[in-house]
């Protein structure tokens, strides 16, 4: 089997789980507690926030623990809106991951706040004009992702940044797709999520930075563990095994780029010049490099899906929490992609030893799936 959905999940790495193993069996304790079982815990979890920090080049104490991406989104968006009194108004794009779009329609649903949706451009770029148009004095958070999850598209996130800065507006990039991949620590932005389970490291673990400074209200609420910022007993390993994936990415990170982003393009260009009418979405550059997404109109992107598991290749229509429902992707749709295009979406997201060997044999795969179900169809 080749899997290339690793947008949705990535197997967890032998050295991350090496790393765990210890804080799951011998050192096991709960960082809280104050015997020599639990120091070791917590000496384990600072060691690792003081790594996590520099990749995000903010200080330890600016990194918050999280169950992974989905908490961390909501806690930048809820808590970040809830906490800044300066008014209710948010800023998100057209093509957030639901873990941003939902918790900014919660923050209208019950909380008064308008919302303004910026939308994006046909490769499922934000332009910054349109952004700074947006920004009021009564904007409380901007939110805008660093990479597309379906499509791969690099917002210029550090212009929007610095646009939102010149209002004082304090501003959140979700991470997520982007973070092992691209340069995260220069961005310049107030609140930024990772998760784990997309570089390498278990799933159920994720970071948000906060700046200080800027005014945040928990969500979840207990104990007060991570600085009474999100309470619950730490995932010490989770932790451990996050900090250890950040070192193994960023150690051959530009080597691996500049590898798995030439063998994308080469299987891009494959699919174009084989497959009739195959269309790219999202643009060719600023793209993540482990993605290569297209649409195929005249099939069902399932029934392609279908068709390339059976030939042992696994990959997915868009996003894994969209998967088996009928509706057009809505960040197609943002792209102005009609409907029924959109529904022939197919999305291969690659990993960090794929091959040029492997990906050919993908691109004839592809050939021959859409050529079955074009056939089925007619
Ligand atoms: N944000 C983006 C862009 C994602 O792609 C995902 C997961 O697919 C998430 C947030 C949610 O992260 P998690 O699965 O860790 O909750």
């Amino acid at each position: 089997m080749i899997y290339l959905d690793h947008a949705a999940t990535t197997p967890v790495r032998r050295e991350v789980l090496e790393a765990m193993w210890p804080y799951l069996t011998g050192d096991f304790g709960n960082p809280s507690s104050h015997h020599e079982v639990g120091r070791a815990a917590a000496t384990a979890v600072a060691d690792a926030r003081a790594e996590i920090a520099e990749w995000f080049g903010c200080r330890p104490a600016e990194v918050i623990f999280t169950s992974g991406g989905t908490e961390a989104d909501n806690l930048a968006l809820k808590g970040i809106a809830l906490a800044t009194p300066r008014g209710r108004h948010v800023i998100t794009s057209a093509v957030e991951h639901p873990a941003v779009a939902e918790s900014a329609d919660y923050l209208v649903r019950h909380h008064g706040f308008e919302r303004t949706i910026v939308p994006v451009d046909a490769h499922g770029l934000v332009d910054p004009a349109v952004f700074a148009r947006e920004l009021r004095d009564d904007t409380t958070l901007a939110s805008v992702m660093l990479a597309n999850n379906e499509v791969g598209a690099v917002q210029p996130i550090a212009e929007l940044a610095r646009l939102a800065r010149d209002h004082t507006i304090p501003f959140h990039t979700d991470a997520v797709q982007a973070a092992g991949w691209l340069e995260i620590a220069d961005l310049g932005v107030d609140a930024m999520t990772v998760s784990g389970h997309k570089l390498g490291a278990p799933k159920g673990i994720g970071a948000l930075f906060v700046r200080s400074g800027i005014p945040l209200e928990p969500v979840v609420h207990g104990g007060g563990q991570e600085r009474g910022r999100r309470s619950g007993t730490e995932n010490v390993a989770g932790i451990v095994g996050l900090a250890a994936a950040v070192r193994l990415a960023a150690a051959d990170r530009l080597e691996r780029v500049a590898r798995v982003s030439s063998a994308r393009d080469a299987f891009i260009d494959r699919v174009l010049a084989t497959v009739p009418g195959a269309v790219l979405t999202g643009p060719r550059e600023p793209r993540l490099p482990a993605s290569a997404s297209f649409c195929f109109p005249g099939t069902s992107g399932e029934s392609v899906l279908l068709q390339l598991e059976e030939r042992g290749i696994t990959c997915s229509s868009g996003s894994a929490c969209a998967a088996g429902s009928d509706e057009p992707s809505a960040v197609l749709v943002a792209m102005g992609i009609p409907s029924e295009v959109a529904q022939t979406a197919v999305r291969f997201t690659l990993g960090d030893d794929v091959t040029a060997d492997e990906l050919e044999s993908v691109a004839q795969s592809v050939v021959a799936a859409v050529a079955a179900v074009t056939s089925l169809r007619r």
